[in-house]
């Protein structure tokens, strides 16, 4: 039995999908604001939606609305898609914003004047498929120019998506320019079903990639989350662990070294004895600020846990690692953190350098080799920086 694929039923589904995938992005984007282009994305499903309403209303309402409106409606839909995926992964192209609007004017004007001066339903396929390709074909190209397109498998279907609807609408191009197209356009055949058939694909494909890319996102942001300390904003002790592996199978492989200063804050107890765990945090907090502030780009500042942070510094020998931390330990030392209503509190640090040494087994040998030099520094009278010196 052959597959009826009726023109009127495909339209009403289309329509369905539009209305509620488009009130569902709104939904979505109430709930999730820090995602931009969800409202636009759902603005064009709804455009699409309304442009069907408007089609399949033909002969019940003005031409003007059913011709005219409804096809500027769905391209517009169109374009208000791809515009909300270029703004949801920040893509800027600069062509497009004067390119799309010349395009719907175009199409307006056609479809006007093939309904009304001189009726004939082929140019306005004709118009309609050009301007649907066009808009397809603008969408899969500014998503190419995302800098991660080859990495990300959705932005990939994406462009994809664009480029097969793109495809089929210069075929159906093509084709009318060779066949005999009925007058009404309701029974115009395979290719106007399949047409509509795309306008489902494009609804439901770039809905399920956008929320694809908005979970991407949350699960990046939560696994930064459980990367950082939350009460002085430098890595935890995990995200330490993964930097020093990395940094140590470098060591291995270039022959590079790389050191490890571990630091405590000097008699901290006192500070939350004498003037509460709040000032105290804010201790934590400033003394994290300094270690921050006087590290390069790529040194890894973490809180190994209670009042003792850890760096690495990669590519610095253990003399470089013992500068880093005498400034360190001058600027502790000369930092007054006020504590209202008149007092000023001055803390200091201790500190204990070791480098990587060819021969270690993995690199918490060098964290080792510097627990230990902390300690020797405790032991000497703290405010003092001890270096393990390289073999
Ligand atoms: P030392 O010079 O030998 O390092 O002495 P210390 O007093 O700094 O070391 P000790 O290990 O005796 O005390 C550490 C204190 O740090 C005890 C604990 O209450 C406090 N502490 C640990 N984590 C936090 C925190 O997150 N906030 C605050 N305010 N205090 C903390
Ligand atoms: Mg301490
Ligand atoms: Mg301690």
């Amino acid at each position: 039995m052959p597959i009826q694929l009726d023109f009127r039923t495909l339209s009403l589904t289309l329509m369905l999908f539009s209305i509620v995938f488009g009130l569902g992005m709104f939904a979505y984007a109430k709930e999730n604001p820090k995602f931009s282009g969800i409202k636009t994305i759902g603005a064009g499903y709804l455009l699409i939606g309304g442009g069907c309403v408007l089609l399949g209303l033909r002969h019940l309402i003005h031409d003007f609305a059913s011709v005219v409106i409804s096809n500027v409606a769905i391209i517009m839909g169109v374009v208000l898609t791809y515009r909300g995926l270029f703004r949801f992964l920040d893509i800027s192209l600069r062509f497009e914003r004067w390119l799309s609007p010349t395009l719907l004017v175009l199409l307006a004007s056609v479809l006007y004047f093939y309904t009304f001066y001189s009726p004939d339903l082929i140019p306005r396929i004709q118009a309609f498929s050009t301007t649907f390709a066009a808009a397809c074909f603008i969408g899969a190209y500014g998503l190419s120019q995302h800098p991660d397109y080859r990495s990300r498998l959705v932005i990939k279907m994406l462009i994809g998506m664009f480029l097969l609807i793109g495809a089929f609408f210069v075929f159906r191009l093509i084709w009318t320019l060779h066949q005999v197209v009925p007058d009404d356009f309701m029974n115009a055949g395979l290719l106007s079903s399949l047409a509509v058939i795309a306008g489902e694909f494009l609804v439901i494909l770039s809905s399920f990639a956008t929320i694809w890319m908005a979970s991407d996102e949350l699960q990046v942001e939560l696994s930064e989350i459980a990367r950082v300390d939350p009460l002085t904003g430098v890595y935890n002790r995990r995200a330490f662990d993964e930097f020093c592996e990395s940094e140590f199978s470098r060591a291995l492989r270039s022959g590079s070294s790389f050191t490890i200063i571990m630091c405590d804050l000097d008699h901290f107890k006192k500070v939350n004895d004498q003037h509460g765990h709040h000032i105290g945090d804010e201790v934590l907090r400033r003394f994290a600020g300094i270690l921050k502030n006087r590290v390069r780009q790529h040194d890894v500042v973490a809180r190994f846990g209670g009042e003792e942070f850890v760096l690495l510094l990669p590519s610095n020998n253990a003399d470089q690692g013992a500068q880093v931390a005498e400034d360190l330990r001058a600027k502790t030392a000369e930092t007054q953190i006020a504590i209202p209503p008149k007092t000023d509190l001055a803390v200091s640090a201790s500190f204990g350098v070791a480098q990587y040494c060819v021969g270690d087994r993995d690199w918490s040998a060098a964290l080792h080799r510097a627990d230990n030099a902390l300690y020797a520094a405790k032991k000497q009278g703290r405010d003092r920086v001890v270096v393990v010196a390289s073999a």
